[in-house]
């Protein structure tokens, strides 16, 4: 068994202070941010009323209802950590520009 490391033994890149925004996107993603913030806020609402069934329903069904390419704004998700709706919420950074 290992011991778990001291704290002043934590790595050097979690410097803090410095960042202006609290994550960023790992791929630019494939819609405006005013797309993705409409996303986030209907399946924000959905999620609360309905709950996540562990896919992205709701944000296909938001993706059903626009002018977007749903199969690569969902792979975009997968690719920021949104498997399902609830983690789009909880994994996809926002906007680096806005914060909640
Ligand atoms: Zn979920």
């Amino acid at each position: 068994m290992e011991k778990t490391l001291a704290p002043e033994v934590a790595a050097p890149a979690q410097v803090s202070g410095e960042c202006r925004a609290p994550r960023t996107w790992r791929t630019p993603p494939p819609l405006s941010r005013s797309n993705f913030a409409a996303l986030r806020a209907y399946v924000s609402d959905h999620v609360e009323e309905e709950g996540c069934d562990n896919t992205l329903r709701h944000a296909q069904t938001f993706l059903a209802g626009q002018a977007l390419d749903a199969a690569s704004v969902t792979a975009w998700l997968k690719e920021e950590g949104g498997y399902c709706d609830c983690e789009v919420l909880y994994n996809v950074a926002d906007s680096p520009s806005e914060r909640s």
